[in-house]
């Protein structure tokens, strides 16, 4: 078993896209074993960003990630990292796969609807950022 932070972003909130996200993760198998709606602060945003600051379009993002709600979810499931990040679809939604969520819903290379973590450090690092020990009920 492994989990993964998930984040619907605040370009789908927005479209009241969330209920139609989570049926698409419920259905692929994985399990929401965390999850709450939160407006992140733009240092919020930037903290959970880190790696990313040095990146030409880190101040684009980070206002971005802060604009409205976020949908935060951590997910379990054996390989969930990989299993979210294809049910997620390639960061461009010009080059994501039929059937993934950024091809049905990204607007465009930023607002691109989901967040998924990229490995297990990362995943352990973004699941504590969000979520206490408490909070985590799978
Ligand atoms: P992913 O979310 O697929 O892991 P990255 O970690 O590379 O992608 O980037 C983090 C987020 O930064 C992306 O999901 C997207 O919102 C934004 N982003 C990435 N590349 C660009 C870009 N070239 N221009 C604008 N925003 C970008
Ligand atoms: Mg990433």
């Amino acid at each position: 078993m492994q989990r993964t932070l998930s984040i619907i972003k605040p370009d789908a909130v927005s479209r009241n896209l969330g209920g139609a996200i989570l049926k698409m993760i419920q259905d692929s198998g994985l399990r929401i074993v965390a999850m709450k709606m939160i407006h992140l602060s733009k240092a919020q945003a930037e903290g959970f960003y880190h790696v990313h600051k040095a990146r030409p379009f880190f101040a684009d993002l980070t206002t971005f990630m802060s604009s409205g709600p976020v949908v935060v979810a951590i997910l379990e499931g054996e390989d969930a990292i990989v299993k979210y990040r294809t049910l997620m679809g390639a960061t461009n939604p010009a080059n994501a796969e039929e059937g993934t969520i950024r091809k049905l819903y990204a607007l465009d290379i930023e607002k691109n609807s989901v967040h998924g973590s990229d490995a297990p450090e990362t995943a352990a690092f973004e699941t504590a950022y969000f979520f206490s020990g408490l909070e985590i009920v799978g």
